[in-house]
């Protein structure tokens, strides 16, 4: 990089790891190519705001990154750490939403900030969104906003919040059951919520990657489900509405003998806003009562993915399993009970709410509500 003078300008570490921001067109199709140093050679601007470095640790198609390549980034971050005020992460949109909620388990309570951005159109087309997306989240990671966000089409979505919910346009990414953390206006941020931080990251190494996910489909039976425990430690069940399991299809007995063999289950829901409350009908009541399976109430389907792996590598153990999946981390989980206070089966638990915490303006997309 050339040698400037960047006086107290904001030290950022550019991690690449691909993408369509970094993808050239070629005969196969959109591959990633271009380099974290041909990125910003596009956004020359860059160096009035701050000190960039470049880090090309990947360059992949976001379909092909796999949780080995989240704990890599996490200990790329983890071994710069002290070098830099904030870190810009370049990756593929695809799988952005799964990488954001890994990385905010791995990473947990950072001061400093930790951004993902992408494109939807690669850097190098006229017609992009790369340019500004870039400089968004290079602007974001000089600012004081701890911890791991996406920055996409000018607006802050919490790493464990965010959501692929557009395949083509620029408005990619939504913040689900949970208000933007800011938006950029004509390049300003507007800071609404910041999240909570310790003085220093606690770093995480492990993961449990035997996790599975099932999405019901209207008639399916249980053998789908079957198959998925037999071969992992933990299944999610993307369900209807708010939750529960056909009661002619064997399912109660599929998860009542994968929980006795010491697997993890957890219904949530295929609807992309508002999230499970899987008692409520009788569908899931037992379920939820009887068999004590967790759910996920609020959080996206990709936190619980990233959540349970990361729970999963390091305790087994049910109760444990049970108090960490909802002890909310990184405003993951509204969940408003102190995690301590949750009996196993939540049964005895008095009713409440999950969204009580949080106005129900919040669930409307971009409106700045206090967590
Ligand atoms: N297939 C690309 C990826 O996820 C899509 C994108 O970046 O927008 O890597």
């Amino acid at each position: 990089m050339p040698n400037r003078n960047y006086g107290l300008k904001k030290k950022i570490l550019l991690i690449g790891t691909g993408g369509t921001i970094a993808s050239a067109v070629t005969e196969d199709g959109l591959t990633p190519e271009l380099t974290t140093e041909q990125l910003l050679t596009h956004i020359p601007a860059i160096f009035d705001h701050c000190q960039a470095d470049c880090l090309q640790l990947l360059n992949l198609d976001s379909t092909n990154i796999t949780p080995l390549h989240w704990l890599r980034m996490a200990q790329c971050i983890q071994t710069h750490y002290n070098d830099y005020d904030g870190f810009v992460l370049t990756h593929g949109t695809d799988t952005m939403a799964y990488t954001a909620a890994a990385l905010s388990y791995l990473i947990q309570g950072s001061p400093k900030p930790i951004v993902f951005t992408g494109a939807q159109k690669p850097i190098g087309f006229d017609s992009t969104d790369s340019k500004t997306n870039l400089m968004d989240a290079f602007r974001c990671a000089s600012e004081d906003m701890p911890g791991v966000s996406i920055v996409f089409n000018s607006k802050v979505i919490p790493g464990t919040r965010a959501k692929k919910t557009r395949s083509k346009s620029f408005q990619a990414f939504s913040s689900i059951n949970y208000p933007y953390l800011g938006i950029f206006r004509d390049g300003v941020l507007l800071r609404y919520i910041r999240q909570e931080c310790g003085e220093a990251p606690v770093f995480y190494e492990t993961l449990n990657t035997k996790v599975a996910l099932l999405k019901l489909v209207p008639g399916m039976g249980r053998e789908a489900a079957d198959y998925l425990l037999e071969r992992n430690d933990a299944l999610i069940i993307e369900s209807f509405g708010v939750g529960g399991l056909p009661e002619s299809s064997g399912f109660y007995h599929c998860v009542d003998e994968a929980m006795k063999a010491g697997k993890t289950v957890v219904l949530t829901t295929q609807v992309e806003n508002e999230g499970s409350d899987v008692g409520v009908y009788h569908v899931g009541h037992a379920l939820k009562n009887q068999l004590g399976v967790l759910e996920a109430y609020d959080m996206t389907t990709e936190a619980v993915v990233a959540k349970l792996m990361w729970i999963l590598g390091q305790t087994k153990e049910r109760k444990e399993v049970e108090r960490l999946f909802y002890t909310p981390v990184a405003k993951d989980i509204l969940w408003p009970i102190a995690a301590s206070e949750i009996p196993l089966h939540s049964a005895a638990a008095p009713r409440q709410h999950p969204f009580r915490s949080i106005s129900s303006a919040a669930n409307q997309e971009g409106t700045a509500v206090p967590p």
